[in-house]
């Protein structure tokens, strides 16, 4: 069975589409850089962490943000995870277009 979508990204329409449509097309390198780190953002290929409780009750495997410009996943809030805590290297505040159409 495959995965289960509960909610579409911008990654799971790369996924789905993007090889195909790349083959066809005479792509620029930056959009297929773009393509790529959406494709693989929050995956294994860019690596990650686990976060475990010290009794080994809970595990949970974090992966690693491709930090893209353009990455949905990535562009609003970019952080660096260190053994501390989270430091957050810059926090983008949406367009007024953009609060418009996230907020319908
Ligand atoms: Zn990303």
């Amino acid at each position: 069975m495959g995965e289960v979508i509960t909610k579409l990204t911008a990654q799971h329409i790369f996924r789905a589409g993007y090889a195909a449509f790349a083959q066809g097309h005479r792509l620029p390198d930056y959009v297929r850089r773009a393509a790529w780190a959406i494709l693989v953002c929050r995956t294994a290929v860019l690596g990650g962490h686990v976060q475990a409780c010290p009794e080994g009750h809970i595990e949970r495997v974090w992966y690693n943000s491709c930090r893209h410009r353009l990455c949905p996943q990535c562009r609003w809030l970019q952080i660096e995870l260190e053994d501390d805590g989270i430091r957050i290297i810059s926090a983008r505040k949406a367009t007024r277009r953009e609060r418009a159409y996230y907020e319908a």
